[in-house]
C-alpha cells in the first residue's frame, strides 16, 4: 500500500504577475489541492498516489507528466470528450490573489465511485479527502462519500481538509454535505473560518457557531473554535487541526489543545500554504511522529509554501527542512 492516497480535480493554472485585465504573460502550472498534498508528501519522502480524470488534451498530459515527475503514483483516466479544467490566478496586489475558474463540466468532475474504488483496492495508510471534490458533481460527491465510508470501515486513517470554495457552492450547500463527511474522518483539517461548516450543531441550538464574525472578541472567537473542535472530537474525530494563517496552527485532541506560532518568513505567495501544511502534517504522521512533531512539520512546510512562489514548487525535501533556520537574506556557498 502507498503511504497516502488522495483524489480530486487537478487543473492547469495560468498565473499572471499583474492585473489580468492588462493581459501580459501567463505562466502555466499544475493546480489542485489534492495533488498539491500528494506532491508535498512525495517530496518529504513517503509514497503518495493521486486519482483523478483529465481531458484528452495537452493540459491533461502536462498534469500527468508533472505529477509523475514528482514521483506521485497515478490512478488517472483520460476523458475522451471533456476538457481539463483551467484556472487563472491573478496577483491583483501584493497581498491579494484572485482565482477565476473555467472548470464547470470538466473532465475532473467526472471522477466516480468505480474509479476511486479501484485506487483504494491498492491499499493506503492514509486516505486524504477535501471538501472541494464533493462540490464538483453528483458523481464526485458520491465518490468522496463512498471512499470516506469505505476507508473508515477498513481502518485506514481518513484525513479531511474542509477547503471551502465559495465559487463552487454556498456555505449552506457546503454545510449540508461536509458535516457528514467530517464524521468519517480521523483527522479534520480546517481554517479557523471553516469549522462552522462541519461541526455538529450544539445541543439546543439550530446551527454551529460562526467563528470570524465581525465584532467578536478574540476570546469569543477562540471559544467558538474550541467548542466546535470539542463537538467534532465527541463525534469521533481523533484530531482537529486548525490552520490560522500567519498566526500558526493548533491541534485539538482528547489530550487537549496544542498551539504553535507560524515561522517568521518573508511571505511571497500564500496560495498552497494550507496544502503544504497538510502535506507536512501527514508526512510526519506517516513517519511515526506524535502530534507536536506533526504540527511542527506542518508549520515548517507552510512556511516554505508562503516564502516561495507557486502552489507547490517550493515544497521541501527532507534535507531542505533546516533551510528556514538560516538568517534572512543568506546565500549558501
Ligand atoms: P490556502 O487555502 O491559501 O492554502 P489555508 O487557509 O488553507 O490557505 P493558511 O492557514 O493560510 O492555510 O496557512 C497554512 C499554514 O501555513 C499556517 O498554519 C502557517 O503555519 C503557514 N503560514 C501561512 N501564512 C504564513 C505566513 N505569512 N508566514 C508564515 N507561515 C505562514
Amino acid at each position: 500500500p502507498v503511504g497516502l492516497l488522495t483524489f480530486g480535480e487537478s487543473m492547469v493554472s495560468l498565473r499572471s504577475t499583474g492585473p489580468l485585465a492588462n493581459g501580459g504573460t501567463l505562466n502555466m502550472q499544475v493546480a489542485g489541492a489534492e495533488s498539491n498534498v500528494a506532491i508535498g508528501v512525495a517530496r518529504l519522502g513517503h509514497t503518495s498516489a493521486w486519482a483523478g480524470a483529465v481531458g484528452a488534451d495537452p493540459h491533461g498530459e502536462f498534469i500527468v507528466t508533472q505529477l509523475r515527475g514528482e514521483g506521485v503514483h497515478l490512478h488517472h483516466s483520460v476523458h475522451p470528450d471533456r476538457s481539463t479544467g483551467v484556472m487563472f490566478l491573478e496577483q491583483r496586489t501584493a497581498d491579494l490573489s484572485r482565482a477565476f475558474y473555467y472548470r464547470a463540466g470538466s473532465a475532473g468532475a467526472t471522477i466516480s465511485r468505480d474509479h476511486v474504488a479501484a485506487a483504494l483496492d491498492g491499499g493506503a495508510r492514509i486516505l486524504h479527502l477535501t471538501g472541494i471534490t464533493p462540490a464538483l458533481s453528483a458523481e464526485a460527491r458520491d465518490a468522496v462519500e463512498y471512499a470516506a465510508e469505505r476507508a473508515a470501515g477498513e481502518g485506514i486513517v481518513v484525513s479531511f481538509d474542509v477547503n471551502y470554495r465559495s465559487k463552487l457552492w454556498s456555505r449552506d450547500q457546503a454545510r449540508a454535505v461536509l458535516g457528514l463527511l467530517a464524521r468519517h474522518a480521523t483527522i479534520v483539517i480546517a481554517s479557523d473560518d471553516e469549522l462552522d461548516l462541519i461541526a455538529p450543531p450544539q445541543a439546543g441550538s439550530g446551527a454551529a457557531g460562526r467563528p470570524g464574525n465581525t465584532g467578536a472578541s478574540d476570546e469569543a472567537t477562540a471559544d467558538v473554535e474550541a467548542c466546535a473542535a470539542r463537538r467534532l472530537l465527541e463525534a469521533g474525530v481523533r484530531e482537529v487541526v486548525v490552520k490560522r494563517g500567519a498566526a500558526g496552527a493548533a491541534v485539538y485532541t482528547a489530550e487537549g489543545l496544542l498551539e504553535a506560532p507560524a515561522l517568521a518568513v518573508t511571505c511571497l505567495d500564500t496560495v498552497g500554504a494550507g496544502d503544504a501544511f497538510t502535506a507536512g502534517y501527514l508526512s510526519a504522521l506517516l513517519g511515526g511522529a506524535k502530534v507536536p512533531e506533526r504540527l511542527h512539520r506542518g508549520i515548517l512546510a507552510g512556511a516554505f509554501a508562503v516564502s516561495t512562489r507557486g502552489d507547490w514548487e517550493g515544497l521541501p525535501r527532507p534535507e531542505e527542512l533546516a533551510l528556514l533556520d538560516a538568517a534572512r537574506g543568506s546565500t549558501q556557498r
